[in-house]
């Protein structure tokens, strides 16, 4: 069952696409795009004759061993910044990356909101390539500590468990790494996994503080991490999957959003991603397109109608949805040139 599109919606925004620094207005929320910019041009790639071929590494992603990724953090409890469960998640994200033999950095850094101080870290693996440039995957790992669109008021003060609003993603950037480890990719894979998405609110700068932070500290340990473009996912786990059309990957990112299509038509998946209408999505791929200038395009479907909620639970997602966006995003990333 899905959802209207009628609800408070923090990371959507109605506005001009003259508008950049929408973080700093107050009014618009609430509000959803229905003009569809580029419906015309959004869901359509022909693939030429020369198109690679489906690489192999697409047919080792397993969605059940993706969706055993998502409940082990959900089981966790709410990775809510701070907390000890937030803790237990970083330490799963990085020995998960260890045994894909990825190399690991840990980014930590320190936040007051509202008040109240946060340590909070990016946790960071880094695949090698065949080539020393540099692709970004990521995705937040941190879970929203109140459940403010839950139908029932009593529970909007109450963390959400983020199976799909943060397990999600880093679910599938996990088990890419796995897949990695024996399909070496033709550029360096730098994974990111932000904290502090979800803490607050747009309108006093309580979001997107891991992404943020990394935009504006692409080195780490003397290892430079400037990539020459990403992918952001950001609630790919939904059963009945779709990825929206996106105002700022198309602004931005318009290759990343054309190759994601044409990996995704070689697939037969074209019909998951990048389907209008347009939205204009607050994400964290709004720092790294503005602050650090890496080309970065947005895979989210926010028709999800327990986002924000208590009920934003494992048995929402699904393996097969997990692996249409983890086996098209290696097919992306086994495309790109060296
Ligand atoms: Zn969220």
């Amino acid at each position: 069952m899905r959802k209207g599109k009628k609800k408070s919606q923090q990371k959507v925004w109605l506005t001009r696409p003259s508008i950049n620094r929408l973080w700093s207005l107050v009014g618009l929320l609430a509000l959803i795009v229905v003009a569809s910019f580029w419906k015309g041009c959004s869901g359509t790639v022909s693939i030429s004759v020369n198109a690679p071929p489906i690489h192999p590494a697409v047919s080792a992603f397993d969605g059940t061993r993706s969706f055993d990724l998502l409940v082990k953090q959900v089981e966790f409890g709410p990775r809510v910044p701070g907390s000890e469960a937030s803790q237990k998640v970083q330490d799963f994200i990085a020995q998960k990356l260890k045994e894909a033999g990825a190399m690991v950095l840990r980014q930590p850094f320190v936040v007051t909101y509202r008040g109240k101080t946060y340590q909070m870290a990016n946790i960071i693996g880094v695949i090698r390539g065949r080539s020393e440039r540099k692709v970004l995957l990521c995705a937040h790992y941190d879970t929203r500590p109140v459940a403010d669109q839950d139908p029932n008021p009593s529970n909007r003060d109450k963390p959400i468990p983020g199976a799909n609003d943060g397990a999600s993603g880093v679910a599938v950037l996990l088990e890419i790494a796995q897949v990695l480890k024996n399909y070496q990719p033709p550029l360096t894979v730098v994974l990111v996994f932000f904290d502090g998405e979800d803490l607050g609110d747009v309108e006093d700068g309580g979001m997107f503080f891991g992404s943020k932070h990394f935009a504006r500290n692409l080195t780490v340990g003397e290892v430079n991490l400037k990539a020459e473009m990403g992918v952001l996912l950001d609630m790919v786990g939904d059963r009945d999957f779709a990825s929206n059309d996106e105002w700022y990957s198309r602004r931005y990112a318009l290759q990343v959003v054309t190759g994601l299509l044409q990996a995704a038509t070689q697939l037969g998946y074209q019909r998951y991603f990048f389907r209008p209408p347009t939205l204009v999505i607050l994400d964290d791929h709004v720092p790294l397109n503005e602050i650090a200038n890496i080309p970065t395009a947005n895979i989210i479907d926010f028709d999800y109608p327990y986002w924000h909620t208590l009920q934003d639970t494992p048995d929402k997602c699904s393996p097969d949805t997990l692996a249409i966006v983890g086996k098209t995003v290696l097919q992306w990333l086994m495309n790109l040139k060296p």
